[in-house]
């Protein structure tokens, strides 16, 4: 079976296409953190709480991305892996040959993102000047029910991050419901609303990708939510504790994340980023295109 395919590559293609093809599987590890939380701080200690769970260290944290940051990750955003990766719209910019591919994640829209991780970035910038984009699935519900930001960010402290390029703002449907349970219209509702809400807490002008991305909350998803989600998104996030490979994948409704919980160690953290390709110069085959345009599109090793 397997002499039988490659003789049909082959057949169909030159030699030194079938080549390419083989060699084309990039990959990139999406992280997925939820809540960051500060463990020299009163509250966040275990004297309030018995399980962290999916809450991660912000101390351990800073020492992940100022790991990227030093080792010349790129950290990419949705629309970046959208566009350079899964539909190839465009080449990858020569800027980014030699770097490895990574994405940072953070779901629910705690309020971390901004008395946190913000701050993070901002200090990651003034020392290797730098941004590094982080990627943010909010369910504007939760925005909206919490005016004052006790518990999850404002859209004003949105609005910040957003202005200054640190933070990519995608959604995680309207309220956090597990979409395969829906009917029809409360299916629409989630996906539309999750859209169009998130999109007016932060004045979205047309200018920007904002809302075009989807995570599933609870990493509950099927083909027919999927089928549902692509009349609004570009491209739908699971969360299942696998690594993308570029290649393989062909469904941009199911890219599965790497979950991070409390217990793993920021060395963990660095040894699967390691794990993502280094991107190189060359050509690379586009199934969906013709052999005279691939000639344009960068090969990964
Ligand atoms: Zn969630």
């Amino acid at each position: 079976m397997v002499i039988f395919t490659a003789v049909l590559w082959l057949v169909v293609f030159d030699l030194e296409t079938w080549f390419i093809v083989n060699s084309e599987s990039v990959n990139i590890p999406i992280f997925g953190f939820h809540n960051i939380i500060d463990l020299r701080e009163y509250n966040d200690r275990a004297a309030k709480k018995s399980i962290y769970g999916l809450d991660y260290d912000v101390q351990n944290l800073a020492q992940f991305i100022d790991y990227l940051a030093r080792h010349n990750y790129w950290v990419l955003t949705t629309e970046d892996l959208y566009t350079y990766f899964l539909n190839r719209s465009r080449p990858v910019p020569p800027q980014h040959l030699n770097q490895k591919p990574v994405m940072l994640t953070f779901d629910d829209g705690y309020k971390s993102v901004y008395t946190r991780i913000l701050p993070l970035l901002k200090e990651l910038e003034n020392r290797y000047g730098k941004k590094l984009e982080v990627v943010l699935f909010i369910n504007p519900k939760q925005t909206r029910e919490d005016p004052k930001g006790d518990r999850y960010a404002t859209c004003e402290q949105l609005r910040e991050g957003l202005a200054q390029n640190l933070y990519d703002i995608q959604s995680h449907g309207y309220s956090h419901r597990r979409l395969t349970e829906l009917n029809s219209q409360e299916l629409e509702w989630e996906l539309l609303a999750g859209q169009e809400q998130l999109r007016s807490c932060l004045n979205y002008g047309g200018d920007r990708a904002i809302a075009s991305h989807l995570a599933y909350a609870y990493n509950d998803s099927n083909s027919t939510v999927e089928k549902r989600a692509s009349q609004y998104y570009r491209s739908g996030y699971l969360y299942n504790h696998q690594m993308l490979k570029i290649g393989w994948q062909k469904d941009f409704y199911r890219i599965p994340r790497i979950r991070v919980d409390f217990n793993q160690t920021p060395e963990q953290l660095m040894q699967i980023a390691s794990f993502a390709s280094t991107l190189k110069s060359g050509r690379m085959f586009h199934p969906f295109q013709s052999r005279v345009n691939a000639n344009i599109f960068l090969n990964f090793f």
